[in-house]
């Protein structure tokens, strides 16, 4: 019977799906209930109104979601404190029979999870978790004994050849029915830190996605390793907390392959490449779950790591004296982001020049990213100092002036971020200390600006064998 619908009041949990457009718990929950209540909780534990990058994005990530329900007929209901008690106890309250939600794939989450089903069982409520955040989820795509894949090209070919079965958007939605909040009891205005946030972040990622689209993505191949281009999409961190959907981006570009010359269409076919890496590190963390505490590849969990708290302490502040390093360690810091090239060579960097565990690099960046999300950034880092997937990574030591020239050949990426060397001519800018007397007078070499801390020659041999010795342990 058309109209008849299975529940009366679904809770929606938003956490990881902050948008209203092509959300599948959202949608799902409207389709299936005659009153859907979206809710999140807010941990007390975290201050939100500490004003650094991420902070600033997540509650403006809130701040519009909220703005786009009420434009819909409903508003974002919010509760304060531990999720495993809160949800239960509101479930019941506003008699709902069911929450949606999406699935995450990190052990930690997979823990509260687990928790928080065990409550809200016991309030009479269950808890449906649906695929959101990957186009295909962990057993869905198998080598041909059907075991997960360890190693990216074989897992995106057979990705791409499952790609003719994934989904179009779904339709918008245009009205959201839910309860009223009496008194305002749940309301977001009544959370002070986020009086001023921005509103408008679901319509801004979408425009971004858009214009990307439009042109950048034509020459993706050609110029995204090149930092100071502005050559990427810079969709990561609206595709962390689900600003925006992993399907939205894709079918954006598919969109504009259809149009795109040879050229265009070759380079479309990287960036898919790399949202593809993204799922690979989801299913690699969902299916090898002891990659989230250790070395993905058991040998390496032997490293003899240094623990040398003021090199970890240079290597934090971008002050290393090696000036690509300091370059994307300042943009981390100033903006809760950092190219993907650079995030290379910084995580080689503390692994293989100061020996310092991944794990410690791993944390430093989870708190300053805001696109911090578990599985890309554990990948990341685990093929950056060579415990992951790959076959024989260990040998990859980025040199950090090469790499500096190579993929900053004028230097403008490191003067944005460095301005100690703004002065500094393109042919030193990345080796400031080879500089004669005569061309570093004026330019603060040594005082302003640190002495390379380590000399990288050196570190490479040692780190060569400290990998050499811990791979021989196997
Ligand atoms: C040490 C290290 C840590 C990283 N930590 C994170 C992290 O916490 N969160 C995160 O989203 N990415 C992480 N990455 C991957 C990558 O650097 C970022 O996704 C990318 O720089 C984001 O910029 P963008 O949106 O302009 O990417 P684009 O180049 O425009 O790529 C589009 C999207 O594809 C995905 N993507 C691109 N490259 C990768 C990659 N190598 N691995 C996984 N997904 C990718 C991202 O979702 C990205 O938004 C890390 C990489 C390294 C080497």
């Amino acid at each position: 019977m058309p109209g008849r619908k299975r529940y009366n009041r679904i809770v929606v949990w938003m956490r990881r799906a902050m948008r209203v457009r092509d959300n599948i718990a959202l949608y799902a929950a409207i389709q299936d209930a005659n009153e859907v209540v979206p809710v999140l909780c807010l941990n007390t534990e975290k201050r939100y109104e500490f004003d650094t990058p991420r902070r600033r994005y997540v509650r403006s990530a809130i701040a519009s979601l909220d703005s786009e329900l009420r434009s819909r007929g409903s508003q974002l209901f919010v509760l304060s404190g531990d999720i495993v008690d809160e949800l239960p106890r509101f479930a019941k309250e506003v008699g709902a029979e069911v929450v949606f939600g999406v699935d995450v794939y990190d052990p930690v989450s997979l823990n509260r999870d687990q928790q928080l089903r065990r409550g809200l069982f016991r309030a009479g409520v269950e808890l449906l978790l649906l695929k959101d955040r990957v186009i295909f989820e962990k057993q869905e795509i198998l080598n041909q004994s059907r075991q997960p894949f360890k190693v990216f090209t074989p897992y995106k070919k057979a990705w791409l050849e499952f790609s003719d079965s994934i989904p179009p958007l779904l339709p918008d939605i245009r009205s959201v029915s839910s309860p009223a909040d009496a008194d305002g009891r749940f309301s977001l205005s009544r959370q002070k830190s986020f009086a001023n946030a921005d509103r408008d972040t679901e319509a801004v990622g979408l425009r971004q996605l858009k214009q990307f689209v439009k042109r950048k993505v034509l020459s993706y191949k050609e110029q995204r390793d090149f930092p100071a281009l502005e050559a990427t999409s810079k969709l990561s961190a609206a595709l962390s907390l689900g600003v925006i959907s992993i399907r939205q981006v894709y079918w954006a570009a598919i969109e504009q392959k259809r149009n795109a010359d040879k050229r265009g269409r070759e380079n479309i076919d990287t960036f898919i490449s790399e949202l593809i890496w993204r799922e690979f590190y989801y299913q690699i963390l969902a299916n090898y779950p002891h990659a989230a505490e250790r070395s993905f590849r058991d040998e390496f969990n032997k490293l003899d790591w240094s623990e040398n708290k003021k090199y970890f302490t240079a290597w934090c502040e971008g002050r290393t004296g090696y000036p690509i390093v300091d370059a994307g360690m300042r943009q981390l810091v100033q903006e809760g982001w950092m190219h993907n090239r650079v995030r290379m060579i910084v995580a080689s960097f503390l692994t293989k020049d100061l020996h310092i565990s991944w794990q410690w690099g791993e944390k430093f960046f989870l708190e300053h990213l805001c696109d911090a999300d578990i599985a890309s950034n554990n990948g990341g880092w685990q093929w950056a100092a060579g415990t992951g997937t790959d076959a024989s990574p260990w040998f990859r030591i980025f040199n950090p002036v090469s790499q500096g020239k190579r993929f900053d050949p004028n230097g403008d990426y490191v003067r944005k971020y460095v301005p100690e060397l703004k002065n500094v001519p393109p042919e030193f800018i990345h080796s400031p200390w080879m500089m004669d007397a005569k061309s570093a007078r004026g330019i603060g070499f040594g005082k302003e600006y640190p002495a390379p801390i380590i000399d990288h020659a050196v570190e490479r041999d040692v780190a060569i064998e400290m990998y050499k010795k811990a791979a021989s342990r196997k």
